[in-house]
């Protein structure tokens, strides 16, 4: 996977919100793309699965694809920034916590 960073190939992230088709090689937009179901419980462990709609080709992208996929702002299902910015916020809230309980005991002394 770190190869391929290095040495890009052809890619099937094409922007503008297309993607090609790594089976057929027809470029669609998302819509084309049907994300499968992720088990929830076992979410964290697994990759996203793709089928492409029109020739019914499923499979996985690789981790360079999913970066550029992310960076560019396409492609990352919904959930999973909810579930990141709630972690966020969660962390948040245990240091806003963990200040409070600091000021506390240096008040007390
Ligand atoms: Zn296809």
């Amino acid at each position: 996977m770190v190869l391929n960073l290095l040495t890009p190939g052809p890619s099937i992230v094409l922007g503008h919100g297309q993607l090609l088709c790594p089976h057929c090689e027809v470029s669609d937009s998302m819509a084309g793309f049907k994300a499968l179901r992720l088990n929830e419980k076992y979410k964290h462990d697994l990759n996203p699965v793709y089928k492409h709609s029109a020739c019914g080709h499923v499979f996985s992208p690789g981790d360079p694809w999913i970066i550029a996929a992310y960076l560019a702002g396409e492609l990352v299902p919904v959930e999973m920034v909810v579930s990141l910015r709630e972690t966020v916020e969660g962390l948040h809230a245990v240091l806003a916590q963990l200040k409070l309980d600091v000021e506390r005991r240096h008040a007390e002394s």
